[in-house]
Order: C-alpha cells, then structure tokens, then sequence
C-alpha cells in the first residue's frame, strides 16, 4: 500500500498539534482546563465504534498517531486516545453517524454533523439542565 505524499512541514505540524493536546490532557487531568460535560457519552461512543483501537489497554480512535503520522482521519481515526479526546471540550468526532467524513465542525450539539454531536443532541443522552 502506497502513502500519500507530504511535506515535511505537514509532518511537524501534526507532530506539534498532537504534542499540544497530549500537555493540554495533562493539565486536564489536573484540573487546570475545563471537561466535556457529556464525555462518558461520548466514550462510549467510541467504545461502539469500528475505527476504535485497543493499544496496551488503551483506546485509540484509529491506530496511535505515532503509528500513521499521515492519515485521513476520516477513514483511519485521527489517532487520538478517545477518553482524552472525549473530555476535550474543543473536539469532534471526525466522521458522521453514517460514517462519512463531516461537513463541518461546528458549535457543539448545535451545528456539528459529527457522530458525537449528533448524539450528544439526543434527548435521552443530554442532561435534564441542557
Ligand atoms: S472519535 Fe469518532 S471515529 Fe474516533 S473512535 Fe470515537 S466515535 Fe469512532
Ligand atoms: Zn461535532
């Protein structure tokens, strides 16, 4: 299977965002930035998912980004682990429920196609207050 060209620059760029969100996590897990509200809802999501990946116990969506520096997220995952992903308030699920590439990443629940937001919108999923 051939890969699909790239630049250099693509590569540390992906390299630096994915660095980027893995410290973020961090100060998560401290407390330091806010949780997804709804991201157990998510989780298990992604726990139903066929792009989801099991690394040492782990939960990935799509294999390791290490492991495929240069992807279509929408067909391999975009290599995140899911929980910290979930919890990311500034994430997406980058596939729609009918597992086609989104349209657009918009304003949670509100304008995103993605299958979380999709799902987050449901009535039997958002919280009594939303
Ligand atoms: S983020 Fe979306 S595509 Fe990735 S594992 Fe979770 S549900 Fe699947
Ligand atoms: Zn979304």
């Amino acid at each position: 299977m051939s890969m699909p060209a790239t630049s250099p620059t693509r590569l540390l760029i992906t390299l630096a965002r994915a660095a980027g969100k893995a410290a973020t996590s961090k100060f998560r897990g401290a407390g330091w930035t806010p949780e997804y509200d709804l991201w157990a809802a998510r989780a298990s999501i992604c726990e139903r998912c066929p792009l989801q990946v099991v690394k040492c116990g782990k939960s990935y969506c799509g294999q390791p980004l290490l492991r495929r520096v240069i992807r279509d997220p929408a067909v391999d995952g975009c290599g995140c682990p899911t929980i910290a992903k979930a919890k990311d308030p500034t994430e997406h699920c980058p596939i729609t429920p009918r597992h086609e590439p989104t349209a657009m990443q918009g304003p949670h629940r509100i304008g995103c196609d993605c299958k979380w937001c999709d799902a987050t919108r449901q009535p039997q999923i958002l919280p009594a207050a939303a």
